[in-house]
């Protein structure tokens, strides 16, 4: 399989070529140059496997330049019951008889969904520069999620070192004994004294400096990267599996989103030809997605806009991965897509696609709905005594809007992208008690941490890269 950019360069790249890239050169995404399509008697195989396999089949359609014994050996070392805690590796689970499905994604080592790719990321980025015999220095910032599933992607990892900045005392003591707690010399977290946006302007000044960029080997694991968004192709297909008996049924899925890189692997899946009927994006407050669907318009939110809310992993001024979804949507016209993105964001910072555009998106089954804080609470709290399932703010946020675009005969599959653990305060304002935490998390905010304190200076961080580069 070759890959094009959205925006026009037809230049076609290989998977391992673009594995360790951001943007592609004219700072479009990168998308295969047409998705394979599995017919029928594929997808009956495929109902017999194991997520291992299934994900070998799946990975194998879009990778040509691993030999296949060794993708088959990387697939099976990252997806175990050991890491992901089940045979099932995501076990979907009914609530009761409301229609709705759970499918549980965050039983990896950081309890939310990032895990389904970033571990498979780590040891592909390992294989692929032990092979070319590089080094890469991945340099990123966090609120609280990605960070923490790329250094457990990332620990102990050869050829990688992590350089991870946060905003300092804004994590929660969860995610901060989860990341700080890592004892690992290739992990180095760096708590910056500001918000979030200073650690993201300061990776943006390191990644802006070509020069320190190359000679320092600067790269990054956000979810733009094409092989994260494949690995989540996979359990679209293994929970269609579970959900259903025979390949002829269709189901539909609702997904919290922030950046739109699940339901992208979704919007993957249903253009291979997986019975999809409906692909349901759920919002928080921040509903850029949402306005989209139900309008047509686009419009990225400045830092003003963007609310702080209790499903933190969702609060985004922008959809980085739409993109990928409008290529497809204006058929593939690069030209279009960069008029869009390009040009139109650059100089107003929205844009609204034309009446035939508007009129494609229910052909790609979308449909859209956005929750708050208020339904948040109830709906964790009515799931809790319903069903007695206690489900995260992320997947409360998909829960709700799932019920309201649920039809008969249809099963609806909610993705569950994190545990109820990571978010407690919420959770005890929704029920009134403490969730639960998987067996070895309890008391993880008292084992000896690992970081250090900087102020927001981009001089400062290029020196602590410089100076830890040896390690
Ligand atoms: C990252 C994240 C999301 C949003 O996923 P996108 O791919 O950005 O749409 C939702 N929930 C949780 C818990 C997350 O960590």
């Amino acid at each position: 399989m070759r890959y094009i950019s959205t925006r026009g360069d037809q230049t076609e790249r290989s998977f391992c070529e673009i594995l360790l890239e951001g943007l592609a050169p004219d700072g479009g995404l990168y998308l295969p140059v047409a998705y394979p399509t599995v017919d029928a008697a594929t997808l009956a195989r495929w109902r017999g496997l194991a997520y291992a396999e299934l994900a070998f089949e799946i990975l194998s359609l879009y990778i040509d330049d691993i030999p296949a014994a060794d993708l088959k050996a990387l697939v099976a070392k990252t997806y175990t019951p050991a890491v992901f805690g089940t045979e099932a590796i995501v076990p979907v689970r009914r609530l009761g008889d409301s229609g709705l499905l759970i499918e549980a994604l965050s039983n990896g080592p950081t309890l939310a969904f990032k895990d389904m790719a970033m571990q498979l990321l780590g040891n592909l980025f390992e294989y692929e520069l032990g092979r070319r015999g590089e080094q890469l220095n991945i340099l990123g910032a966090t609120s609280g999620d990605t960070g923490s599933a790329a250094e457990y992607a990332m620990r102990g990892k050869h050829g990688v070192r992590v350089f991870m900045l946060s905003p300092h005392g804004r994590m929660s003591a969860f995610q901060q004994a989860q990341m700080f707690s890592l004892q690992d010399a290739n992990i180095h977290n760096i708590a910056v004294e500001g918000v979030f946006d200073d650690a993201q302007d300061i990776v943006k000044d390191v990644s802006n400096d070509l020069a320190f960029k190359r000679q320092y080997k600067i790269g990054t694991v956000n979810s733009i990267n094409w092989a994260r968004l494949l690995a989540q192709v996979v359990y679209y297909f293994a929970g269609y599996f579970q959900a259903t008996k025979h390949n002829d049924e269709v189901v539909s899925f609702t997904v919290p989103s922030g950046n739109f890189g699940n339901v992208c692997a979704g919007h993957v899946a249903r253009m291979m030809g997986l019975p999809i009927k409906h692909l349901v994006v759920a919002t928080n407050e921040n509903d850029v997605l949402d306005e989209f669907f139900r309008t047509g318009t686009y419009r990225v939110r400045g830092s003003a806009e963007t609310h702080e809310t209790s499903s933190p992993s969702m609060d985004i001024s922008k959809a980085s991965n739409f993109e990928r979804f409008v290529f497809d949507l204006v058929g593939r016209d690069g030209a279009r897509t960069k008029a869009l993105f390009g040009d139109a964001i650059a100089r107003e910072g929205a844009f609204t696609v034309s009446p035939a555009e508007f009129s494609a998106i229910a052909g790609y089954g979308f449909q859209s709905g956005k929750s708050t804080h208020a339904d948040r609470l109830a709906t964790i709290r009515r799931t809790d005594e319903r069903f007695g399932d206690l489900i995260d703010t992320h997947t409360a946020d998909g829960v709700k809007v799932a019920a309201e675009h649920v039809e008969p005969g249809v099963p609806m599959i909610v993705l569950e992208t994190a545990l109820p653990a990571k978010f407690a305060e919420t959770i005890r304002e929704a029920v009134g008690r403490e969730p639960g935490r998987p067996a070895g998390l309890d008391g993880i905010e008292a084992l000896p941490k690992r970081f250090t304190v900087m102020k927001p200076d981009t001089a400062a961080v290029k020196a602590f890269i410089q100076a830890h580069c040896a390690d």
